[in-house]
């Protein structure tokens, strides 16, 4: 056992009284972010029965990858140059960060020379804020129907990220927003599964929670943060 256990019973233990709260589906996805963490720390989380591993630079996503490979699902969380897709087409299942068509573009042509399909949440930057990427909110129903035909991408949902604050319910307007945004996509996409939702980390994952996330990543929380 280690501290990680613990973690992450507690984690599981907040987001079930948050989902019963609201009276909401416990389906969440746990995606431990190790970015901030050792290999060794990595695989306690492993150990700990987390399946789910995030990591947002791509060399030490390949690093990590190279080492653990096929014992976890692997996220792609932050920003992605679209010359490193070629190091994680195929290793990543998912990326949450698809916030421009170069992207898309280059994520399908990757993926289809090896066969393999990315699960792509498109990152909105709900929040407005100048240093966040992703596409503004009134932008991504033409952003979805340039890319909607690419072969290799499947598109499953939204991701935001809110700001940093003390008090996490300043953020819930912005989870919200993107609960209500994903809606209006799904009415006018209806043959685009968009199901689920990547909001919530560390500070604010209850508040994410509650207003739908499906999938939320968690890193000083959950695994702690190693850097000095
Ligand atoms: C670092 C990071 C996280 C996790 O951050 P914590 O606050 O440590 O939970 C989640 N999502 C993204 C995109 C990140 O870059």
């Amino acid at each position: 056992m280690s501290y990680i256990d613990e973690n992450f019973q507690l984690v599981q233990e907040n987001i079930k009284k948050a989902c019963e709260k609201v009276q909401r589906s416990p389906d969440v996805q746990i995606v431990a972010v190790t970015k901030y963490v050792s290999l060794e720390t990595t695989r306690l989380a492993l150990a700990a029965g987390i399946q789910h591993l995030g990591e947002s630079k791509s060399q030490d996503a390949i690093a990590k990858w190279k080492a653990l490979g096929d014992q976890a699902v692997w996220h792609f969380i932050g920003h992605l140059q679209t010359n490193k897709v070629r190091d994680i087409i195929g290793k990543f299942t998912y990326v949450h960060s698809l916030d421009r068509y170069s992207l898309a573009a280059e994520l399908s042509k990757r993926g289809q020379q090896i066969q393999a399909v990315t699960r792509c949440f498109v990152q909105v930057n709900i929040s407005g804020e100048e240093s966040k990427h992703g596409i503004k909110p009134g932008d991504a129903a033409s952003f979805i129907r340039e890319i909607n035909h690419m072969p290799a991408i499947e598109l499953v949902g939204l991701m935001t990220m809110a700001p940093y604050v003390s008090d996490a319910e300043e953020t819930r307007w912005i989870f919200r927003s993107l609960r209500e945004l994903r809606d209006e996509l799904r009415q006018e996409f209806p043959q685009i599964p968009l199901t689920h939702l990547s909001m919530g980390m560390s500070n604010d994952y209850q508040v994410a929670v509650e207003e739908g996330a499906t999938f939320i990543r968690l890193g000083s929380t959950l695994v702690g943060d190693e850097r000095n």
